[in-house]
């Protein structure tokens, strides 16, 4: 360990110090009830480093639900098979609204406004899926998050997305109303249950902090992406990662940033590092309260900010 490291261990212990001192977490989803069921006083942090260690407090190997968070990995995946096609059919502007929000699309003809509001994630994953069986392009996403983090032992949890299939009508509604712009081209159940599944994936902190690890640019990072592409996506994640609240967030953390409703974050410091926080507690906007706050603490601590 260097002495940097040493401090930056030092940070980080006193970030989960202070997060456990606040007695405001606020709450778990609430609209997935195998995630409403989950302890919002629950937190961890991994920060993997340019040389690839990892540095973590709380409870790092505790797998969580990374729900939009694995929209970064649908959209590399997407960008790969795809390429730029797939902005034909999904915007890259910040919505202002609700990650679930349906407002825009009527007035945009069915063209959600970026791949990470859950409108253009459906789109994403119906570009992903392009006619095959769900389960491949499934194991496309799962390989893919494997790769990146360099752990087989990463797995969905089938609970969690039959509970989603279950109250997700907000999800089939946007489905449907895409259909009818043309704008999905297999079956809106077959697209959804890919959706539902991929959102369902669970990750540790330490697995999802070294999965950041190609979009940081941080050695031993597997080449799954070009450099192109890892710009355009920390540009998406800066702009639209944190829905209507990406705004707050590049004004608080100056990183960008992916949430997800499970609590998770993944934060890249270009160069520098790839962080990752959870806390299943959520803020007004469906973000993770204190891991947000964390965010906050750490690139402060640290000076790390894309500005
Ligand atoms: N699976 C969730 C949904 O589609 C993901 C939303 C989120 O994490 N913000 O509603």
């Amino acid at each position: 360990f260097s002495r940097w490291e040493a401090m930056l261990e030092e940070i980080i212990k006193s970030i989960a110090a202070d997060v456990f001192q606040q007695n405001d977490w606020g709450e778990p989803a609430q609209y997935i009830p195998e995630l409403a069921a989950v302890d919002p006083q629950q937190f961890a942090i991994s920060v993997c480093l340019a040389d690839g260690k990892v540095i973590s407090a709380g409870s790092p190997t505790k797998p969580f639900s990374i729900q939009s968070i694995s929209k970064v990995f649908a959209l590399v995946a997407a960008l790969g098979r795809v390429g730029n096609q797939l902005w034909s059919r999904v915007g890259r502007e910040p919505s202002g609204t609700s990650f679930d929000s349906v407002v825009l699309l009527e007035r945009e003809n069915g063209r959600p406004r970026n791949p990470f509001i859950n409108a253009g994630a459906i789109v994403t994953t119906d570009a992903l899926l392009c006619g095959r069986q769900p389960k491949l392009a499934l194991a496309e996403i799962l390989g893919l998050v494997r790769q990146m983090s360099g752990s087989d032992s990463i797995y969905i949890n089938d609970a969690v997305a039959a509970s989603e299939q279950k109250t997700g009508s907000r999800n089939k509604a946007l489905a449907y109303y895409l259909k009818s712009h043309e704008n999905l081209s297999n079956e809106p159940d077959l697209t959804l249950g890919t959706y539902f599944h991929q959102c369902a994936i669970e990750m540790t902190t330490e697995q999802l902090a070294m999965a950041g690890r190609s979009l940081a640019g941080l050695d031993g990072a597997p080449k799954v992406i070009s450099q192109k592409h890892v710009r355009r996506v920390n540009a998406l994640m800066m702009t639209c990662g944190h829905y209507n609240g990406s705004g707050d967030f590049a004004f608080r953390v100056g990183l960008p940033g992916k949430s997800g409703v499970g609590g998770g974050l993944l934060i890249i410091a270009p160069n520098v590092a790839s962080v990752a926080i959870w806390s299943p507690g959520l803020n007004h906007y469906g973000n993770s309260y204190a891991g947000t706050r964390a965010a906050e603490m750490l690139s402060r601590a640290t000076n790390w900010s894309v500005f």
